[in-house]
């Protein structure tokens, strides 16, 4: 049931993306997630930050602002009946701000804004499907890796492309910013990018014909296929893509507190729980929360 409604409400996300409807009231919890808005009502009282630090200033507000995609289900995607946004990467989110006892404030990351947006204070914390890698973590602070995604092609039921190797020539999708803007160049260098701001352009642009296939990560991908069933995952896994949540750079103290909320999510069973709920009943498969450094993500990429 779940599964059903959660793909309604990512068809209706789908058609409405670029209309900028979406904001009717409807109580809150109609959603896969449940229980929004209700962060620290459960938990233990948080600790208390000195008043002077990040964490202690975030706290004084109340709030936390973090940025997430409000176009990939299952990772951050905008409910436009009850105007909350839901997702595996929303979930990190939300227990960040219960643990700290604050209201999560969840705003719009593209890939092309994340790291600009913690470097101008527009968002304390990015949980928006981000790569870790040699370049970003010269620019910002990264947590600890919370997931691993694979790059793959997506590509209408009836093409004849069957992998990467068969892309030279072909117009392909995938977002300004993003990792695959290198990972292509590299591995498909005779496509033609076309390069957008956010993933629901290129579900169109692959759904109209107006490129061949869309290249990103596997999650990102199975959520377009959630949304439309004539489209398929081709070839084998491109790269591999560890997530880590973006905080400003050398805002040490706010990464270990990230650091700390995610070890206890996958050391309490609740990050498998997540995971089942929001991945794998969709890709069919049970996964482990990953154990690597970000050093080790950083080397895992370089291998790409
Ligand atoms: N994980 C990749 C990245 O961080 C692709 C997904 C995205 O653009 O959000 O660039």
């Amino acid at each position: 049931m779940q599964g059903l409604r959660w793909l309604g409400v990512a068809l209706t996300v789908g058609a409405l993306a670029f209309a900028g409807c979406g904001d009717e009231e409807e109580p809150a919890g109609s959603g896969a997630s449940g229980g929004e808005s209700t962060p620290a009502a459960t938990e233990a009282p948080a600790e208390k930050f000195e008043a002077s630090t990040t964490l202690g200033k975030i706290q004084a507000k109340g709030e936390i602002t973090i940025g997430v995609k409000f176009d990939v289900p299952p990772f951050g995607v905008k409910n436009p009946q009850s105007g909350e946004v839901e997702g595996f990467d929303v979930e990190m989110g939300k227990a960040v701000a219960a643990k700290l006892g604050v209201e999560p404030k969840f705003i719009e990351a593209i890939s092309d804004n994340r790291i600009p947006f913690l470097t101008d204070g527009t968002a304390d914390l990015i949980l928006s499907t981000m790569t870790i890698n040699e370049e970003r973590v010269t620019q910002i602070n990264f947590s600890d890796p919370y997931f691993i995604a694979r790059g793959r092609v997506l590509v209408p039921g009836d093409s004849d492309i069957t992998g990467v190797a068969d892309l030279a020539g072909k117009n392909v999708c995938t977002a300004l910013g993003s990792t695959y803007e290198a990972n292509l160049k590299k591995q498909a260098p005779e496509a033609k990018l076309k390069l957008v701001d956010s993933y629901s352009e290129c579900l169109e642009l692959v759904q109209n014909g107006a490129v061949d296939a869309v290249s990103t990560d596997d999650v990102i991908l199975t959520g377009m296929i959630i949304q439309d069933e004539t489209l398929k995952l081709v070839g084998d896994p491109l790269t591999q893509e560890p997530y880590g949540a973006g905080i400003k750079l050398d805002e040490t103290e706010v990464t270990e507190f990230v650091n700390g909320v995610f070890q206890e999510l996958k050391d309490s069973g609740k990050w498998a729980e997540l995971h089942q709920q929001w991945i794998g009943k969709y890709t069919g498969e049970t996964a482990e929360p990953p154990t690597i450094t970000v050093d080790e993500a950083v080397e895992m990429v370089k291998n790409n």
